[in-house]
C-alpha cells in the first residue's frame, strides 16, 4: 500500500472570514485507489487529471465544507462510489436548510443525485487496512481514514486534525460546529498513538518525534508512508 499526500493544505486564518486550501490524499490499496477528499478552489486542476487519468476507484469525503468537496462535480455520471458518512449529509441538509453555516459546499445539494454516494456509518473496511473513523466536532459527521501498515498506523485526519499545531495542543480553534466535542475527538486521536498524521491543513508529520526531532521531522519529505 501506498499513501500520497498529492496536496499539502495551508492553515491560515485572516482576522475575518476565512481562507481554505484542503489537503488531498491518494491512497493505492491493495484491491483500490482511494483519494480522500477532492479539495476546493485552487485544487481542480490536480483533481481533473487525476479523474483524467482514471487513477480512482472510489472517494472518500471527510466532511462537506468547501475546501474538502467543492471539485465533486467532477466525478458527476460516474460510476465511481463516493463514500459520506450519513450524519454529514443530515448535517449538510440541515444546515443548507435553515442556513446556519456558510462553509458548506453549496453545490452540492444540486448535483448529490448525479453522483454515487454511498452513505456509511461507523467504522467500515474500505479496503485492507483502510477503515473509516468517526472523528464529529469540527462537523457534525466528520469521519476520518486509519490506515494499517505493517505494525504502522497512519491517520489521514481531514479537519479533526488541521495542523501539527492543532494536534500538539488542546484547544478549538477550528470553527468547529461543536468545539467540546472537536476537542474531545482530538483527544481520543492521541489516545490512540497513531504513528504518523496526514492533516486537514498541513503536511504529514511523524507523531513519534520528540520536540528535538520536530523539526526535522516536519522538514524531511514524508509525503510517501
Ligand atoms: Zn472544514
Amino acid at each position: 500500500m501506498i499513501v500520497c499526500q498529492l496536496i499539502e493544505g495551508i492553515n491560515l486564518k485572516p482576522p475575518i472570514g476565512a481562507l481554505g486550501f484542503a489537503s488531498v490524499t491518494l491512497i493505492k490499496g491493495e484491491s483500490k485507489n482511494i483519494l480522500f477528499d477532492v479539495g476546493g478552489f485552487g485544487a481542480r486542476e490536480v483533481i481533473s487529471a487525476i479523474k483524467k487519468q482514471n487513477l480512482v476507484d472510489c472517494i472518500f469525503i471527510s466532511h462537506l465544507h468547501f475546501d474538502h468537496s467543492s471539485n465533486l462535480d467532477l466525478y458527476c455520471n460516474t460510476d465511481i462510489p463516493i463514500y459520506i458518512n450519513t450524519k454529514e449529509l443530515v448535517y449538510y441538509k440541515d444546515t443548507y436548510d435553515s442556513n446556519k453555516e456558510s462553509d458548506m459546499f453549496p453545490y452540492f445539494k444540486t448535483i448529490a443525485d448525479s453522483l454515487l454516494v454511498y452513505e456509511f456509518e461507523g467504522s467500515i473496511e474500505l479496503d485492507r487496512g483502510i477503515r473509516t473513523l468517526e472523528t464529529p466536532g469540527h462537523t457534525f459527521g466528520h469521519s476520518s481514514l486509519e490506515i494499517t501498515k505493517g505494525n504502522q498506523r497512519l491517520l489521514i485526519a481531514g479537519d479533526a486534525i488541521k495542523s501539527i499545531n492543532d494536534y500538539h495542543n488542546d484547544e478549538d480553534y477550528s470553527n468547529a460546529y461543536d468545539p467540546q466535542n472537536c476537542i474531545s475527538t482530538k483527544r481520543k486521536i492521541k489516545q490512540e498513538n497513531f504513528d504518523y498524521i496526514i492533516p486537514g491543513h498541513d503536511k504529514m508529520f511523524n507523531v513519534k518525534c520528540n520536540d528535538n526531532q520536530y523539526f526535522r521531522c516536519v522538514k524531511k519529505n514524508l509525503r510517501y508512508f
